[in-house]
């Protein structure tokens, strides 16, 4: 039964297909799993009762298969905190669409995957529930913020995940765990059900251990809603059909040589990231070194309009329309402030006070507005690199995953999490996180693939092209591996 542990999506649907397992021999074994290993990880901030999990069968393109999604997604009835006390004990009162959609293909969810709280970081470190490990090291930290969606799958307690992508928050966590991280175009894929960070970067996006399995769940949630008007009107798509194994004809990979030739890079993780390289050479893949200067602004830009959103986004937390209210206040007003003084942790709440900051009056035209421009600028610029070429590649991280508490005294080698990250988000682009190799010290390497509006299908081809051709979606972190 064990041997199932860190198989596929696909392999598990042969595998049920051919009744070489059932439906209730799996779900249990998921729960073996969590019960077996959970409690050092830390991936789940609920496991639900496994009775009330099960559905019948749809036949759909994840019939019975167990995953985890992440707990800023609505699931009706069930709890929703966003790893937040503000948010402790509160029920969600209807699904998101990725919820609907994802019972419609048959899928069974598990539990509540541990975040940053609202979100906001790189470490999963902010939520105010509970540690979660690396299954690669445990005294790392899984990334974030989808730490607990990412931990779940690399450490084969799930096949997949869903996580929420404003800044890398999908793509960073894949990265330190070594599995695979889908942001998607914004609009692809339905916001509704979603706790707002950033309305205007947000995108939910599917962790897994295989591009194949990646690609099989995005087609799964993704496509046009009523429910929320950024989606975009287009047929539905099968993003599985393009994995033969091969490039696609004449394929140009770009590589953005101002990403690349950053300083600051772990020399392993240099190394790696240029190993990937030739061998997409091998693959026949042409490179071409192109240079976006205005990209090294990303994560400068992605600050402040993360914060400013935030800030508004936010605001609703009041103690009075749901969520945490402070008992002890005699006026309205110190209901409020105290409230969200008590309910807030303190990465939330700087979030805030910056945010308002940079749109306040006197100060907007040199923050947000200013942002707002060079945003455009990032946006032209990518998209004219585009005409030169098919996809770009990026580093995830410039390092693999750090200790707990690395960065407790500098905030901004943090934020720095998101420089290579948050250019897509800004852009609005599509970008996957791709396994390339391990550390010295047994740590997961990850690069990016970036596409223009709407590739998800060539992001995937050329990812599984490159899995296919090297060994690291072969392998498991062996604390795990009974
Ligand atoms: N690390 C980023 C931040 O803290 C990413 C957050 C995200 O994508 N949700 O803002």
């Amino acid at each position: 039964m064990n041997t199932y542990a860190f198989s596929s999506i696909r392999s598990l649907k042969e595998a049920l297909n051919k009744k070489a397992l059932s439906r209730k021999e799996l779900l249990t074994l998921c729960y073996k799993r969590f019960n077996q290993y959970d409690k050092i990880l830390g991936s789940a901030l609920e496991l639900f009762d496994e009775q009330s999990v099960e559905r019948s069968s749809t036949g759909g393109l994840l019939d019975s298969i167990p995953g985890i999604v992440k707990d800023n997604i609505c699931q009706n009835g069930r709890q929703l905190t966003c790893a937040s006390k503000m948010l402790q004990g509160y029920k969600s009162p209807y699904d998101a669409t990725v919820i609907q959609r994802l019972h419609a293909a048959g899928a069974l969810i598990v539990g509540r995957a541990n975040m940053d709280e609202f979100a906001m970081g790189s470490s999963t470190q902010t939520s105010a529930y509970k540690k979660t490990c690396n299954p690669w090291d445990h005294s790392r930290v899984p990334g974030g913020s989808s730490g607990g969606s990412a931990a779940a799958v690399a450490a084969g307690l799930v096949s997949w995940a869903l996580g929420s992508d404003t800044g890398g928050s999908v793509r960073q966590p894949a990265g330190f765990c070594g599995i695979v991280g889908m942001k998607p175009t914004y609009g692809l894929v339905s916001r509704f059900g979603l706790v707002a960070l950033s309305s205007s970067l947000d995108q939910i996006g599917p962790l897994t251990r295989t591009v194949y399995d990646n690609a099989l769940v995005l087609s799964a949630i993704a496509g046009y809603d009523s429910q929320d008007s950024t989606t975009h009107m287009r047929a539905s798509v099968d993003y599985t059909a393009p994995l033969t194994g091969s490039l696609p004809k004449g394929f140009t990979l770009g590589v953005i040589d101002n990403a690349l030739e950053a300083p600051g890079f772990d020399p392993e993780v240099y190394e790696a990231l240029h190993e990937s390289l030739r061998q997409f050479e091998q693959l026949g893949a042409r490179i071409k070194r192109i240079k976006i200067p205005v990209m090294d602004y990303g994560v400068s830009v992605y600050f402040i309009i993360n914060r400013a959103e935030a800030a508004s986004n936010l605001a609703r937390f009041d103690g009075v329309r749901f969520g945490y209210r402070s008992e002890q206040s005699q006026t309205l007003n110190d209901m409020y402030q105290n409230s969200r003084n008590q309910g807030f942790g303190l990465e939330v709440k700087s979030r805030i006070l910056i945010g308002n900051y940079v749109l306040s009056v006197g100060h907007a035209d040199e923050f947000y507005k200013c942002a707002k421009i060079v945003q455009g600028h990032m946006r032209q610029e990518l998209l004219k690199a585009f005409h030169e070429v098919d996809l770009l590649f990026m580093p995830t991280s410039a390092a693999a995953a750090f200790k707990f508490g690395a960065f407790d005294k500098n905030s901004i080698q943090m934020d720095l999490q998101d420089y290579f990250t948050s250019p897509a988000n800004i852009t609005g682009v599509p970008t996957v996180a791709v396994p390339c190799g391990f550390t010295s010290t047994h740590l997961p390497i990850s690069f990016q693939l970036m596409g223009p509006d709407f590739s998800e299908a060539a992001l995937y081809q050329v990812a599984y092209a490159y899995e296919q051709a090297t060994p690291w979606h072969t392998m498991h972190p062996p604390l795990y591996q009974e």
